[in-house]
């Protein structure tokens, strides 16, 4: 029996034809890791270890620097007044811009940022411009994103009990969100609450919602991070009609279209955290001796090294892959869950060898790697935890 195997076209072929990224992305992750190196570092080494982002006196200059450089509103498409990046580039950015302390959870310490949630762009040009715009142009620093309840997050299609009641002009929401980053901060958000029946995903839809509306409360959770997501309470909040993105009962899929290749950039920050930690680890053990050498010459740790490099360069492969099939306008619901299971997954366990490498140092306040640790740990439940991603690639394999 023969086997026909189908060779790419010109077009199915990765960036250059070849394993390496186009020129035009390696020079822009020169610029960043440039940029991180001389104007984030040294910013972030004047604040306290656990800071949870840089003070706005800080942040402005710095904001003002990199839009200079053109590292503004990377991931908003160019006719909504963004760069318009690709998947590729913006992962190939975060990557390096997680090359700080604080780069888990702030990349480039926010200096970059300017991108609305991405369910935005699917909203009217007055909602666009009256809440998104003012994002873009750096006068708010950034909104909310509340899908997550008390009821669970894995599942929210059947796990949303936040209720959304018209009443002529308005909707009336009642219920709770929980655990939404940057609510303590943000003018507004947006909040997926049932409008239909329960357990369907057509009963959810989206709204903008201000932070100030009468009737929304909010206390911070204190989680492992440097930083608290919020509990939000919706106490007969009402928000017009005019501020709910898209149809009503359209908010879960709206939610799905931008939550697939948010999990291959959702990667990208913790493999440039592992790698940086990693460059960190290699140069440590070059200088520690003990029992009579370097730990470089001993094989246990140049195992650890070997181990890590290996994993880092298949969960960045696959990244790079599964960031170039989604520019290609692919289905890339399988490449994403894999991306995003494995470039977390392969990150806190290089991170754990390098803490391992540093002994005690690696667990002080002396280093950044405490730090990532716990943030990185954060990352294998945060935008669908790793079962979830497991489970959606079975389902894939088995349909
Ligand atoms: C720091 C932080 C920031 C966050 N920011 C936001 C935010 O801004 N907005 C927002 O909406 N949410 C946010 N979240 C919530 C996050 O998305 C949820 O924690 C996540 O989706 C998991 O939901 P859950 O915690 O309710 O766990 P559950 O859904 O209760 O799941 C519990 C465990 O069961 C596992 N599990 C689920 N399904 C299966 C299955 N089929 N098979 C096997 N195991 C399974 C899960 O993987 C998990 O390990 C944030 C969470 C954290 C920690």
């Amino acid at each position: 029996m023969s086997v026909e195997i189908a060779l790419p076209g010109e077009t199915e072929r990765f960036p250059n034809g070849a394993w390496e990224l186009p020129e035009e992305l390696r020079m822009l992750a020169e610029t960043v890791r440039r940029f991180m190196e001389t104007e984030v570092r040294p910013l972030e080494d004047s604040l306290p270890h656990d800071s949870a982002g840089l003070p706005a006196d800080l942040l402005m200059p710095l904001q003002g620097k990199a839009r200079a450089l053109g590292l503004w509103a990377l991931q908003t498409p160019r006719k909504f007044g963004g760069a318009g990046l690709s998947v590729l580039g913006q992962v190939v950015v975060a990557e390096e811009a997680a090359r700080c302390r604080m780069g888990a959870f702030f990349p480039a310490c926010g200096a970059f940022g300017g991108n609305p949630p991405n369910v935005m762009f699917s909203a009217t040009p007055e909602q666009f411009e009256r809440y998104a715009r003012p994002i873009i142009e750096g006068q708010v620093g950034r909104a909310f994103t509340a899908i997550s309840e008390p009821s669970g997050g894995s599942d929210p299609a059947r796990a949303i009990r936040c209720r959304a009641e018209r009443c002529g002009d308005h909707y009336v929401i009642n219920g709770t969100k929980t655990w939404t980053t940057h609510a303590g901060t943000a003018p507004w958000g947006v909040v997926y609450a049932r409008t239909g029946e329960p357990g369907r995903r057509d009963g959810i839809s989206c709204f903008i919602v201000e932070s100030d509306t009468p009737g929304l409360s909010k206390r911070p959770i204190d989680v492992m991070t440097s930083y608290a997501p919020y509990e939000l309470h919706f106490d007969n909040v009402r928000v017009p009609v005019d501020n709910r993105i898209g149809p009503e009962g359209g908010g879960f899929h709206l939610a799905s279209d931008f939550l697939v290749s948010g999990r291959i950039t959702y990667a990208a920050g913790p493999i440039g955290i592992a790698q940086y930690a990693l460059e960190m680890a290699i140069e440590w053990v070059k200088q520690r001796e003990v029992f009579g050498s370097r730990l470089a010459d001993k094989q246990g740790i140049q195992w650890m090294i070997a181990d890590s490099e290996i994993e880092l360069r298949a969960a960045r492969l696959l990244m790079y892959q599964a960031a170039w099939e989604a520019d290609l306008g692919r289905d890339v619901k399988v490449d994403a869950s894999v991306c995003k299971v494995f470039g977390t997954e392969t990150a806190y366990r290089v991170l754990d060898r390098c803490v391992q490498m540093f002994g005690a140092l690696g667990l002080s306040k002396e280093m950044p790697l405490e730090r990532w640790f716990r943030d990185l740990r954060v990352k294998r439940l945060g935008e669908g935890a790793s079962e979830v991603q497991r489970m959606i690639v079975a389902r894939e394999l088995l349909r």
